[in-house]
């Protein structure tokens, strides 16, 4: 347990305090998880901050402020910068864990993406991507409680609320044939050729180098994903 009994301030930069990891607009982040499960607690977003939500004596549920759920876990969180990994406590967004839900285990490397930002309101999802699974030894690691009661300046704060959120059901694609339809050609065209995607790729990334942005209408995604709603 790499845990500094009373740190001096002054001494050297090798221990941290634990803060919450976040992935914020545009960025990326990778971590090792740690956690034996990730635990989850009820917050509202007044006034662009995150705030615990008290549950029946909370005043901001009786203003009907909207209710996200948070996801946390210990974690190890690698800072490219210096290539340490600093253990901090990261959270994650309803989307993000109902994805994670199925395959979590402490030992994995994750990466939390999450695109830019448009306009100002937009609430870009965070997409998790499992990478690789290590041996960790399976020990109890140290408690993100004080931390988050630290960080939403309550002491009364507990963990233990369940994502409201479904894990999305995911099909494959079928290629049956079309459609008949009377009196005229079978609907939709052929799947483009791997080279003929190629091509089109070529082709927007050379209109991003050119004008720094895609063409109207070509309707590209980062992720393929369009999830709405501030709690993403
Ligand atoms: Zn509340």
């Amino acid at each position: 347990m790499p845990r500094a009994e009373n740190p001096r301030p002054d001494g050297p930069q090798t221990v941290r305090t634990l803060d919450i990891a976040r992935c914020h607009a545009g960025e990326t982040m990778h971590f090792l998880a740690l956690s034996e499960r990730i635990q989850g607690l009820l917050t509202h977003w007044p006034k662009d901050r995150s705030m615990y939500c008290y549950g029946e004596s909370c005043k901001l549920c009786k203003a009907n402020a909207e209710v996200f759920w948070k996801g946390y876990l210990a974690a190890k969180v690698y800072q490219p910068i210096d290539r340490t990994w600093r253990h901090a406590v990261v959270e994650l967004t309803e989307y993000a864990e109902s994805i994670m839900r199925a395959n979590y285990a402490p030992g994995q490397v994750w990466e939390l993406k999450r695109s830019v930002k448009v306009k100002k309101s937009d609430r870009p999802p965070v997409i998790p991507k499992l990478l690789e699974e290590r041996p960790i030894e399976r020990v109890p690691v140290w408690d993100i409680l004080p931390v988050l009661r630290t960080f939403y300046h309550c002491r009364e704060l507990q963990l233990g609320v369940p994502n409201p959120r479904e894990a999305p059901v995911i099909m494959a694609v079928d290629h049956d044939a079309p459609p008949k339809i009377s009196g005229s050609e079978p609907q939709g065209e052929a799947p483009p050729t791997p080279e003929q995607r190629a091509k089109v790729k070529g082709q927007l990334q050379e209109f991003m180098m050119r004008f720094g942005t895609l063409p109207i209408g070509n309707g590209a995604t980062e992720h393929g994903a369009t999830a709405k709603g501030k709690g993403e």
